[in-house]
């Protein structure tokens, strides 16, 4: 039976990047006899000027009947005024509340090629591959009660509710314990144990589930220290697994240690394995309509699509050895340095990967 992949090639760059996307499948399909059917849809500031919202029921329609999603970027300047309902940022939290997408990962890989990238000496980071599993349907991003109101002396407060129910924590714990039973077996947990109710809680779950994943070995971190832990040596991490908020701030900067944003890819699944697939970085309008743009954090979120959703490991992991290739070959495009190795525009890039698979 042929997988369905929804592509939501989105705004700006999103749509240049896609393409190269586009060019892999087809080339996974004829030459490695990839099962696929591609439809596309409107998904972002394209959904509001085509179909007059962000994310369009016939998107949403087609999302549900397809295995994985594939997206670009959205948003962009010219969409910054519109009315709050409409901006391109709501159709992304919308297609992933409505697909109930809870676990978000994001690798952290340094690829030997572009240790220099990094803000960090590379006997610190040098072999860097880390994987940040964030939950993202929960926590005080969507706990209630919320609001800004005004205390009885006149004074005006804002506040936001911290909740995590058991089932919540179990199902983001279990993809962290998978995750790391396919890695190198160690799981930190972050939480603030020491101060959050919440995180007590999340503690006391992650406990009685290590005992179903004897293979993997868990340990606990106050979040304070991770952030810490992550600058001074991040390579002491394997998978870890946290919460919405401590998440969003951590992958960011687990991020950021690799230097590279046009290299990194992330995926948020639901418990079936169905998931929407997108490059870390945003719809770059600074670059769109130059053909400049990495596509590369976009291919390597194919790998992704491939190995989480569509349950094909070797040809993700034959997409992530092409993409070494043409690292290894010397091909840069502008965001790597392109002046120091051989400088490439998008499609170049894409071409080059669809060449070295
Ligand atoms: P968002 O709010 O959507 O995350 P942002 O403003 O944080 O967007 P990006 O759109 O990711 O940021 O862009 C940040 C910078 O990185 C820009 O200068 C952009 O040109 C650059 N950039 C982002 N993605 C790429 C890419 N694929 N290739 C090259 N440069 C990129
Ligand atoms: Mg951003």
């Amino acid at each position: 039976m042929s997988h369905k992949v929804l592509m939501l090639p989105g705004d700006h760059v999103g749509p240049e990047i896609v393409a190269e996307a586009d060019k892999l499948l087809r080339c996974l399909a004829s030459e490695f006899g990839l099962a696929v059917e591609l439809e596309y849809a409107n998904l972002g500031g394209c959904g509001v000027d085509a179909e007059g919202a962000p994310l369009p029921d016939s998107t949403l329609a087609l999302a549900r009947d397809s295995d994985a999603a594939l997206l670009g970027a959205v948003g962009g300047p010219e969409w910054d005024y519109i009315e709050r309902d409409k901006r391109p940022e709501r159709g992304l939290l919308a297609i992933r509340a409505a697909l109930g997408l809870f676990a978000n990962l994001r690798p952290a890989l340094l690829d030997p090629e572009l240790v220099n990238a990094s803000s960090l000496r590379p006997e610190v980071v040098s072999g860097l591959d880390i994987l940040i599993v964030r939950e993202l349907t929960g926590g005080i991003y969507f706990g209630q009660p919320r609001g800004i109101r005004t205390r009885a002396d006149g004074v005006r407060e804002g506040f936001n509710t911290l909740v995590y129910g058991v089932d919540e924590i179990e199902r983001i714990g279990r993809a962290g314990f998978e995750a790391a039973r396919r890695r190198d077996g160690r799981l930190c947990s972050v939480d603030k144990a020491n101060v959050l109710e919440s995180s007590e809680l999340w503690r006391e779950v992650m406990e009685g589930l290590a005992g179903e994943y004897p293979d993997v070995s868990l340990s606990h971190m106050y979040v304070d220290n991770a952030a810490m832990q992550l600058v001074r040596d991040p390579r002491q991490f394997d998978v870890m697994v946290t919460g919405n908020l401590f998440g969003d701030v951590l992958s960011d900067c687990a991020a950021m240690l690799t230097g590279s944003i046009g290299m990194l890819p992330s995926a948020s699944l639901d418990e079936t394995g169905r998931g929407l697939y997108e490059p870390v970085h945003g719809s770059a309008p600074d670059i769109s309509g130059q053909g400049i743009a990495n596509p590369l954090a976009t291919l390597l979120s194919v790998a992704m699509l491939l190995r989480f959703s569509l349950d094909e490991g070797e040809l993700a992991q034959r997409v992530e050895r092409a993409v070494a290739r043409v690292l290894a070959d010397g091909l840069r495009t502008a965001d790597l340095g392109g002046g120091q190795g051989q400088s490439v525009g998008t499609a170049a890039m894409g071409d080059a990967v669809v060449a070295a698979l």
